[in-house]
């Protein structure tokens, strides 16, 4: 099981203090939280690693070419790809969901088809099709979220006809917590030939996701939000749809040869990655996935649900309390309301008191719009989380509700 104790020895930045109150972090669905040895990895590869990779003959840019295509193998094992010629780097989901609307968009769309989301999508999963809709002239059509926070899956199987050619959908909710039964998603939209494309954001931090099980087509995540550094994220997609999707952005590396008349595109997945990539992030995001392996995702996934239960629990003693979203399957996410407290108030006071939580829309309009809210308080766990500071985040709920 969880060594609680142990495991937050390894975040330094566990043991600081804010307004002279040692640091309750309740905000890992923004990003987590990095253990010593993914700092430790960015630092040795400026230190001992670093030179371009792909393009050199010398060693060290063979090194570090190595240390990058091996990181790539590291995701590709973690989330259970076929092959790292599915294993595209980006910035991050933001930049994978954006690839993919644009490649996927110009191989595959046209006006009159339609693109199934939800609507519990953050932002980066809605935007980006709208921008193509526009270029495009395709249709967003929204699976509609029932009042526990479940998606409708009898109006999902009802919006999908012949002219949807994608489903993209998030596997878990960054408000609710909900996880979506994906698996069902991808079997209903597969027997009627339509490929899906999943966010991933919240959930490969917490639970274990094999992308071949669960038979994704597309599936996107962030490295800093798996104790890794930002600015590196990863788009998993299937071969033979990356094959016939053109490049998303232009330059050095996604080149096989170019001359003024024609250039000719790199394989994959290449193809999608322009320009010098984030090697040392790679690197370091490799670490971090050894890290959770090291942990154990089920081990992960366990403790955090009990976390999560506890939340609610003690947080449900609270007179006024609303827990925002009932789904019947939850991740490691609590968000709330509590009285006619505006939310910001909410989060200003408990940093106060140490406690970090995230307040507002949390980047998801659409969904505070379907529950007539303008946002909630929100509480998200992470492994290196204790009882004990949940403990601390119902008594200083407490305190700020003295207060009005
Ligand atoms: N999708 C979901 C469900 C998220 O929670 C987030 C981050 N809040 C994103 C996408 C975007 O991730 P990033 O900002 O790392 O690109």
């Amino acid at each position: 099981m969880i060594d609680v104790e142990k495991i937050r020895r390894d975040f330094p930045i566990l043991g600081r203090e804010v307004y002279g109150k040692p640091l309750v972090y309740f905000d890992n669905a923004a990003t987590t939280q990095k253990p010593q040895c993914v700092i430790d990895a960015i630092s040795e590869a400026y230190c001992n690693e670093n030179a371009n990779v792909h393009r050199g003959i010398h060693f060290l840019s063979q090194h570090a070419t190595d240390l990058m295509e091996s990181a790539r193998d590291k995701v590709r094992q973690f989330i259970g790809a076929g092959s790292t010629e599915e294993i595209i780097f980006t910035r991050g989901t933001t930049e994978s969901i954006n690839l993919l609307a644009s490649s996927f968009s110009s191989a595959f769309l046209k006006e009159g088809d339609e693109v199934i989301i939800s609507g519990m999508e953050h932002h980066s999963n809605i935007v980006p099709w709208q921008i193509q809709s526009e270029r495009y002239g395709f249709r967003i059509k929204v699976i509609p979220v029932l009042d526990n926070g479940e998606l409708d899956l009898e109006a999902f199987k009802a919006l999908v006809s012949d002219k949807t050619r994608l489903v993209s959908i998030t596997h878990v909710s960054n408000v609710l917590g909900t996880v979506n039964p994906v698996s069902e998603i991808i079997s209903l939209a597969h027997s009627h030939g339509i490929p899906v494309a999943v966010d991933g954001a919240q959930s490969v931090p917490h639970i274990k996701v094999n992308v071949q099980e669960l038979g994704a087509d597309f599936y996107a995540f962030s490295g800093h939000k798996i104790y890794g550094p930002t600015g590196i994220g990863v788009l998993y997609g299937r071969k033979e749809l990356l094959e016939q999707m053109p490049p998303y952005q232009g330059g050095g590396e996604m080149i096989k040869r170019v001359t003024f008349e024609k250039t000719t595109y790199n394989e994959l997945p290449y193809k999608f990655e322009a320009g010098t990539p984030d090697y040392v992030g790679s690197i370091a995001l490799a670490k971090a996935l050894d890290y959770v392996q090291g942990i154990g995702m089920d081990n992960i996934a366990a403790y955090e649900s009990e976390l999560c239960s506890y939340a609610i629990e003690r947080l449900n003693g609270i007179p006024d309390m609303r827990i925002i979203g009932n789904a019947e399957h939850r991740s490691a996410v609590v968000s709330f309301l509590v009285g006619n407290i505006y939310p910001s108030d909410m989060g200003t006071l408990l940093d106060r008191l140490g406690i970090a939580v995230r307040t507002g829309h949390h980047c998801a309009e659409p969904l505070m719009d379907r529950l007539g809210i303008p946002g909630t308080v929100r509480a998200s766990f992470a492994f290196y989380n204790t009882k004990h500071e949940i403990d601390s985040l119902a008594e200083g709920i407490e305190r700020v509700k003295q207060m009005f």
